[in-house]
């Protein structure tokens, strides 16, 4: 879970598998007692131990790919948005205000004669245009008109775009007081380079699957050999791939540091028509931009010069379709879903389409309905009681670092200051964005959200250049999970998370540490982790650690993740530890900054015992560490699973359970002893901060 490298959780997973169903309304408060299996030992799988009654009594709806504590309250967050929209809808508000786009793009999406009648209309012009390119320029020209604010390597984590490039506007790796772009790989539909280069039987089968997808909406939109043109395309994405760098590669920062003259496109990565590449995306007078992978833009640069035209122009169709396909008539939305809800995530029926309505206008118009959605349900008094449980975190924090030994004297200094300059935003932005002149109409869905994707796009490219705003927020309020955002050293807290089970003023102080301490910890955390420590107090890429401090963190890391290497959630495909390690770091640090906050709170007297019916009463410990490995209670489909194995910086929800088996006090919580399966001798448990 999405989202950013530095979130808790990828966008993805939690957009995968939020509804409605089964919203969570906490009769008891603190650790669910219901939920645990005494018939584990904690020692053996913590995960099962705290989780496993509730896996048991629990199915995933027919419609989800996933269930657990974040698409539960995820579910109750829907609620309450699909209310806010309704209140809109119902109050007839005036034209050309937010309020109105959000009644009317919730009815668009639930228009559906107006999609069907509507056809390919939104989409035709694109065609039309792909369809008379003759000329490498023109085919420049079409690919720089697909560049869109899609990708965000460092907030939201979000590294993939089925456009050729990618762009990601945000303060400068070697000036974040001012916003840069950031140009970073694309070109691929399916969800990873893994997919179209992995030999396994099953990645096979799937592109076979994918083959007949493509094929059936090249036919659907009347073209002729949709079974040729498909395989085409694929090989083309296939070769794509190849050019691509790796989710752990990717998440290298001083690899990505590249800053590119607009002039050195055309030498550096020879083939696209550049000049008229960024004309057309609206960046001819930028001058310079963060190149994330050279590599990957060398290569895909030279198969557009090497490729056939034709096959480009089949390319841009199908991207297109694909992109649009969701919200084109019914063929081509089930056609998706048939594919990419059931083929590649396991989920066999669709979402009822009032709650994929709420979805998408969460998703569009985010911030407006976030912004009423933070005045109906987040009181002054809960963000009031969040932040002091914030300065409770970063006091712990604080104490970590100052006890610390193996940093030298300028390094701890400068980690310090980091830590004192952290900007901790709880609940909601100081100020909100609005959507003025982003036309939404009633009855044009598909045009809607092309408008929509192009005033995002607008938006970013109007801040290239501006002072960063360090205020600024990346997630909405109504989001059930949590952020840090490195290059503005700053946390982002959404209301939505912000509520039981994580957070519950009515519940001991044992299982809100355990549960919401952790996960602020978590992001405090990722301001140290593999990429947090590449920036310096002020955001700036800096090495600022000495040599002798690297290699130490580098060694204590590198353990970390060759433990996580070990965790084979489905046979034959292993947690890929180096890609999971700065999430893997944040969690480990949460624990512990969170226990000794938790620790911290009790001011010297012993915490309360929970009685637990017919069982021996739990101590506060315990407790600590069972509202933690509540936290990732989930059951996922194996299918969703394997992408976020492969796509995902974040371990599945049981990993994360597990890493309590690094922390000393779990061991005297739970009287774990060596023979027990999580045990690991205290020369092997990875302390870090
Ligand atoms: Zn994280």
């Amino acid at each position: 879970m999405k989202h950013p490298r530095t979130a808790l959780l990828a966008a993805l997973c939690l957009t995968a598998s939020f509804a409605f169903a089964q919203a969570p309304a906490p009769a008891t408060h603190g650790v669910a007692l219901a939920d645990i299996d005494h018939t584990v030992k904690p020692g053996d799988n913590f995960y099962l131990y705290s989780n496993g009654d509730w896996i048991n009594r629990t199915t995933i709806p027919a419609d989800r790919v996933a269930v657990g504590t974040f698409s539960l309250l995820a579910d109750r967050a829907d609620k309450q948005v699909a209310a806010i929209i309704a209140e809109a809808a119902r109050s007839n508000p005036l034209p050309n205000t937010d309020l109105r786009r959000i009644a009317d793009l919730y009815r668009s999406y639930m228009d559906e004669s107006a999609i069907e009648h509507r056809g390919l209309t939104s989409i035709k012009p694109d065609l039309s245009r792909i369809a008379a390119i003759k000329t490498p320029r023109e085919l420049a020209r079409e690919l720089g008109l697909t560049l869109r604010a899609d990708v965000d390597a460092l907030n939201n984590t979000n590294y993939h775009t089925p456009n050729l490039f990618g762009l990601w506007v945000a303060p400068g790796f070697n000036d974040p007081d001012h916003y840069a772009p950031y140009l970073m790989q694309g070109g691929l539909i399916l969800p990873s380079r893994d997919y179209y280069l992995d030999d396994s039987q099953h990645m096979k089968d799937i592109r076979a699957s994918y083959a007949a997808h493509a094929a059936t909406i090249f036919k659907l939109a009347g073209y002729a050999h949709p079974a040729d043109r498909a395989a085409a395309v694929i090989a083309l994405e296939h070769a794509i791939a190849t050019q691509q760098l790796t989710l752990a590669e990717n998440e290298n920062i001083k690899h990505a540091n590249n800053l590119w003259l607009a002039s050195d496109f055309s030498t550096k990565a020879p083939g696209l028509d550049w000049p008229e590449y960024f004309r057309a995306a609206g960046l001819s007078t930028q001058k310079s931009f963060y190149v994330w992978q050279p590599s990957a833009f060398k290569g895909e640069s030279a198969l557009v010069a090497s490729t056939p035209l034709d096959t480009w122009k089949d390319f841009l169709i199908l991207h297109v379709l694909e992109a649009n396909a969701a919200n084109l008539p019914k063929s081509f939305a089930d056609e998706r879903f048939a594919f990419f809800g059931t083929t590649l995530s396991g989920a066999p029926q669709q979402r009822p389409r009032d709650q994929r309505a709420v979805a998408v206008v969460n998703r569009t118009l985010g911030e407006a309905v976030g912004k009423l959605y933070a005045q109906r349900y987040f009181s002054p008094e809960a963000k009031a009681q969040a932040e002091a449980f914030v300065a409770n975190l970063l006091t712990a924090f604080h104490h970590r670092l100052e006890a610390i030994t193996w940093m030298a004297p300028a390094t701890k200094a400068e980690a310090i200051r980091k830590l004192a300059t952290l900007k901790v935003s709880v609940g909601y932005a100081d100020k909100w964005r609005t959507y003025d002149d982003l036309d939404i109409k009633p009855d044009d869905l598909s045009g809607n959200l092309l408008r929509a994707s192009l005033f995002e796009y607008h938006y970013s490219l109007h801040r290239i250049g501006q002072p960063t705003d360090r205020s600024e927020w990346t997630m909405t309020p109504q989001t059930v999970n949590a952020v840090n955002l490195p290059l503005d050293n700053g946390l982002n807290f959404p209301a939505a998370i912000l509520q039981p089970p994580f957070f519950d003023p009515l519940a001991p102080a044992a299982s809100n540490y355990g549960a919401i301490g952790c996960i602020m910890g978590h992001e405090i955390s990722h301001t140290f982790d593999t990429e947090g420590a590449s920036f310096d107090s002020q955001g700036r890429v800096r090495d600022w650690w000495t040599p002798a401090d690297f290699a130490h963190f580098d060694q204590v890391t590198t353990a970390l993740a060759n433990q996580f290497d070990t965790y084979e959630p489905l046979p034959g495909l292993h947690v890929h530890g180096r890609q999971t390690l700065g999430e893997d770091i944040a969690d480990l640090g949460g624990i512990a900054a969170a226990y000794d906050a938790f620790h911290a709170s009790l001011h010297g007297r012993p915490a309360p015992v929970l009685h637990v019916p017919g069982a021996a009463d739990l101590t506060g410990d315990q407790q600590f560490f069972l509202a933690f490995g509540q936290n990732w209670k989930s059951k996922e489909r194996p299918a969703a699973l394997r992408q976020q194995i492969l796509t995902d910086p974040h371990a599945p929800a049981p990993v994360r359970a597990e890493t309590v088996r690094n922390v000393d006090a779990w061991y005297s919580a739970f009287n774990i002893q060596s023979g027990d399966k999580l045990y690991l001798a205290p020369a092997d448990r990875v302390r870090i901060w």
